[in-house]
């Protein structure tokens, strides 16, 4: 691993390999929970969240009882937050029938239910009764995500919750896609139901609607759920080398940051930032370091967005390098700097060349 190629993020395990050794038990939790929190929307309000926020929170040193309490607490509520996801999604696709794609009977019986457009109306149950399944699942996914969380730190927690999260993610994609097609089989089975009426030739009708169905079935079989996976795998791989930036910084540059740069207002605004997540003020921050003369350039481009390798827009998390190293200078991340400027360190221990 090269410096050219850390900052390019395109190799997380070398990445990892790279600052695995100066990785406290909190900087491996929370790049998971960096990785999951890039999902904060996919996560039910209630435990999940709260969750999150408490292993955040809590990250230098998560007590076993707590971390017993927090995955009863999942457990308990998974099944009813899938529950619900069931049922918002079950309000949203009732119109295209999801339950008779789990009933054998025939659907004929509806008066509306032309024979010709029937295709359309099975196909559009399918769909729906699919989009119920799978809101269901990223709930479960998710929750696994955060259950991850609580796992012993390190790199296999890391990789857990951020797959999981990730996964969730494409879940809840394929569930409103498979509702949004639901929903649109329902109208063109309506409408082929009011032509089919009135047409002469129902047989040409009903090949009408075997061949719709045939064309949108194609559009979302096998070979999207194959693409849904490399979508996973790059998802995760970008994540973690995104947050390696994050709470890593460069450590193939300096950490410089001289004594004289903490100065009250830089530790304050380091705090209030740190406490309350609010990422947003991180430019003021770096105001506040020049007023102090910091002329240290990774540190000021960070904080103000303006790293040349950042493609992304920022992403900061709790964990950010720049606010650890104005608050915890002591964290093993900055060893090699906070050794006197005796020039470069020699290589890692036992690292490869
Ligand atoms: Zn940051």
């Amino acid at each position: 691993m090269t410096e050219e190629d850390w900052l390019r993020g395109r190799d997380p395990d070398g990445m990892l390999d790279r600052v695995e050794e100066r990785f406290t038990a909190r900087r491996w939790r929370l790049l998971a929970c960096a990785a999951v929190r890039r999902r904060w929307e996919v996560i039910p309000a209630g435990p999940g969240r709260d969750a999150l926020a408490f292993a955040e929170d809590h990250a230098d040193d998560l007590p076993a009882d707590a971390v017993e309490a927090w995955l009863d607490r999942l457990a308990a509520a998974v099944g009813p937050a899938a529950d619900a996801a069931r049922a918002a999604m079950l309000d949203l696709v009732r119109g295209a029938d999801p339950a008779a794609a789990e009933q054998n009977t025939p659907v004929l019986t509806r008066p509306n239910q032309v024979a010709p457009a029937f295709p359309l109306f099975q196909a559009a149950s399918r769909y729906a009764a699919q989009a119920v399944d799978a809101s269901a699942r990223h709930v479960e996914l998710i929750t696994d995500a955060v259950r991850a969380l609580f796992g012993p730190p390190g790199r296999a927690s890391v990789l857990r919750a951020a797959n999981r999260a990730e996964e969730a993610e494409a879940a809840r994609r394929y569930a409103n896609g498979q509702a949004n097609t639901a929903l649109k089989l329902k109208h063109m089975a309506d409408e082929a139901a009011d032509r089919a009426a009135t047409a002469k030739n129902k047989r040409l009708e009903e090949s009408k609607a075997v061949e719709a169905v045939r064309k949108i079935d194609e559009g979302g079989g096998a070979d999207r759920a194959a693409d849904d996976d490399e979508r996973i795998d790059r998802e995760v791989r970008r994540a973690v080398a995104r947050f390696l930036h994050e709470l890593a910084g460069n450590p193939f540059g300096d950490y410089r940051f001289e004594p004289g740069w903490r100065t009250a207002a830089v530790l304050d605004l380091a705090r209030t930032i740190d406490a309350e997540r609010a990422f947003d003020r991180l430019p003021i921050l770096a105001d506040a370091l020049l007023d102090a003369d910091c002329d240290a350039e990774p540190v000021l481009r960070h904080l103000r967005g303006t790293e040349a390798h950042a493609k992304d827009k920022p992403a900061h998390a709790r964990g950010c390098w720049v606010l650890d190293r104005i608050l915890r200078p002591d964290d093993p991340l900055f060893a090699a700097a906070a050794k006197p400027a005796s020039a470069k360190r020699p290589r890692r221990r036992g690292g490869p060349s």
